[in-house]
């Protein structure tokens, strides 16, 4: 499918990269070739990033055709390897989510839906702006290797139906280049670069369906349902162009999921979910999307059903066997998460508290999120190191009632001279008043190629 790299042609004449960043700057689309041109002229160094960065711009003020949304995509998929797991019985499924703040999701999904019989393949991300990563909260359990070579991914799923790795050099390294470019050239939040990144991934993990959980609201890179919308619906016809049956959701932001933000906070909070505790919005997410995946993987008649068996498998402690299994054989310390309170805890913590009777209001997320990377649990240059421990405890959620001096939030952090700023930040963000104010739905809707449905799509779901 590869066109041969070399200059590219339009009419006979050879065509320099200035001549394609004009031509996407004036909103034109550009052909196979001419794309193929420029990804493998940044690859092979004969194309620099200040060209690249130029037509990322370009590309973000100008849009894509969906053509050439599923041409990049191809390009940035052949740029690398895909893994064959068709020797792995069953359909193999995996989720993406968009990203966000305590989102904590895939530790406890991975591993339910893997119990209930769908092979689960991963490939996660690192923490992203404001957004957390499931790499860098997996690395917080002790000697965890997410660094498998894919050979070694490819055994390690035949052997326990789930694999939780990050991005190898093999796999899309065209993305890994071009996102560490848009990371810092302001040009993340284009709906076809961001569906070219995801896809190009995802397509080469060896997987046969994809679940999305597409994030809309303040804590999200699509703040507006609209945007979302459309973002989802670009990576379900990317999906679909590639054979992939893709379906998701859109689920809010507006509130950072669960209570804890933070790498092993947010791993303290999964074990304790799967060992039974309610942490109600998490698992609402966490049981919706599962079930779409056993829908998915053909092991459920509907999503509703897939859910059910969900909630089974952390009632009768499947899932927490299954992460465990999956905990060993990927190195990481059995005794840690088997007995959480043994883990070192940050040197320092302090309580934010209530200034007032009434209840919470709003719990603005992407200033948690922020606040979180000042206590040290995100990174604020690619070089800086995350410190596992840190980060927040919210005590109280939207639409809950507080007392003047009750905790809403406890900060925890070994770097003592950000404790005041990150205290009275968080002050800001959550905010109290005499009225209660219902937390929006979290589900918005399903997506799927026949488009955006309310949801749930009836009394069964
Ligand atoms: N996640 C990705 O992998 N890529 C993007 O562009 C955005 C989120």
């Amino acid at each position: 499918m590869r066109a041969p790299a070399g200059p590219a042609t339009e009419n006979g004449r050879t065509v320099n990269p200035t001549e394609l960043i004009r031509k996407k700057r004036h909103g034109e689309t550009l052909s196979r070739q001419e794309l193929q041109f420029l990804i493998d002229g940044y690859l092979r160094g004969d194309i620099p990033d200040y060209q690249i960065s130029s037509f990322l711009m370009a590309v973000y003020f100008r849009g894509m055709t969906f053509e050439e949304t599923a041409t990049l995509t191809e390009i940035m998929l052949g740029s690398g390897k895909s893994v064959d797991l068709r020797s792995v019985p069953g359909l193999k499924v995996d989720k993406h989510s968009t990203g966000g703040v305590g989102d904590k999701v895939s530790l406890i999904l991975a591993p339910m839906v893997a119990a209930c019989g769908v092979p689960v393949p991963m490939i996660s991300g690192r923490g992203l702006g404001h957004t957390g990563g499931t790499l860098d909260k997996l690395e917080s359990i002790p000697g965890f290797r997410t660094t498998l070579s894919l050979e070694e991914y490819a055994a390690v799923i035949r052997e326990t139906g789930v694999v939780m790795i990050g991005q190898t050099a093999d796999i899309a390294p065209a993305d890994k280049r071009l996102y560490a470019l848009r990371d810092v050239t302001a040009t993340v939040e284009s709906i076809p670069l961001i569906a070219g990144s995801i896809m190009s991934k995802k397509l080469a993990e060896g997987i046969d369906a994809l679940v999305l959980d597409v994030k809309t609201g303040r804590g999200a890179f699509m703040e507006t349902e609209e945007k979302a919308g459309e973002l989802a619906a670009t990576l379900i016809a990317v999906g679909k162009r590639f054979g992939k049956r893709t379906l998701g959701f859109i689920t809010s932001m507006y509130q950072p999921l669960g209570f804890a933000v933070g790498n092993w906070l947010e791993v303290r909070e999964c074990i304790d979910c799967m060992h039974g505790r309610d942490v109600p919005d998490l698992m609402e997410v966490t049981v919706l999307l599962g079930g779409a995946m056993l829908f998915a993987g053909g092991k459920a008649r509907s999503i509703g059903e897939g859910a059910d068996g969900c909630r089974e498998a952390v009632r009768n402690g499947s899932a927490w066997k299954k992460f465990i299994q999956m905990v060993r054989t990927q190195g990481g310390s059995v005794e840690t998460v088997e007995d959480p309170d043994r883990y070192p805890v940050s040197l320092h913590s302090s309580a934010i508290e209530s200034p007032a009777d009434g209840y919470v209001t709003a719990i603005d997320a992407l200033d948690i999120g922020y606040c979180s990377i000042l206590l040290g649990a995100g990174r604020m240059t690619v070089d800086d190191k995350i410190d596992p421990k840190a980060g927040i405890l919210l005590h109280r959620k939207i639409g809950d009632r507080v007392r003047k001096g009750d905790p809403l939030a406890t900060m925890y952090t070994d770097r003592a001279p950000a404790l005041s700023e990150v205290a009275a930040r968080i002050g800001a963000a959550i905010v109290v008043a005499a009225h209660r104010a219902d937390p929006p739905p979290l589900i918005r809707s399903m997506v799927d190629e026949r488009g955006n449905h309310p949801w749930p799509l009836d009394a069964k779901g």
